[in-house]
């Protein structure tokens, strides 16, 4: 069964997430703080994804994120917010996240995110082995790594996911739509915003100067546009 960490304080809304993803079929595996979560992901290699809610007793959510992310890039985290927190959402997914999911959410709303990260992890896993060589950059679809002259720059699942459609695309503008419904799947149902934050975090990470992208394009009022 497919392992779904659920890290939260409030034993309610807990047991209503624990509920419901037994229901939709995952093993759900509980932690009420920041370290007992840390300690279920070293009991648990094989959890596939984590929900992380922000405020706890001891560390933060986002701590926690950044401490999962140290030494795994292929789980896929989901972010629980609060509504007031709008900000919170961005610097969550600054940190590694790749989805949120914003308080009081529907059982549904929630399994239909988890799914969709299970979707992305098993979806390259049979992939062809190739490289894509594009000036400094070369993208293993084996390895699922990405080098730039040489160096390796370590990619979330979902900066991999981009990145892979850019190489495979080079010089086409991808409307934002384009790239979240390749990206998140066709029933995603979150926000645009999601795929800038993305790529925000992508050019930090790929970029000559952040400030003045090259590779990666703005196309203003549309989306982005891979080039060289
Ligand atoms: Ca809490």
């Amino acid at each position: 069964m497919k392992k779904v960490l659920i890290l939260e304080d409030e034993v309610s809304i807990r047991s209503f997430v624990v509920i419901n993803l037994k229901r939709a079929g995952y093993e759900p595996i509980e932690a009420g703080t920041g370290m007992e979560a840390l300690e279920q992901l070293k009991n648990n290699p094989d959890i596939g994804v984590a929900i992380l809610d922000i405020m706890l007793p001891d560390i933060d959510g986002f701590e926690v994120c950044r401490n999962i992310r140290a030494s795994n890039k292929t789980i896929g985290i989901i972010m629980l917010t609060a509504r007031a927190q709008e900000m919170d959402k961005v610097t969550g997914l600054m940190t590694g996240a790749d989805d949120y999911v914003t308080k009081p959410f529907s059982p549904a709303e929630l399994t239909a995110r988890i799914d969709a990260l299970f979707r992305r992890v098993g979806a390259d896993v049979q992939q062809d082995d190739s490289e894509l060589h594009q000036g400094p950059f070369v993208l293993n679809t084996r390895n699922r790594t990405l080098e730039k002259n040489g160096n390796r720059i370590k990619l979330t699942q979902v900066e991999y996911a981009i990145m892979k459609l850019f190489m495979q695309n080079p010089g086409r503008a991808l409307s934002r739509e384009d790239i979240l419904t390749t990206v998140w799947g066709r029933d995603y149902d979150g926000e645009l915003k999601i795929v800038d934050v993305n790529i925000r975090r992508l050019r930090i990470k790929i970029e000559d100067d952040t400030a003045n992208p090259t590779y990666i394009t703005t196309v203003w009022g549309f989306g982005y546009k891979w080039g060289l």
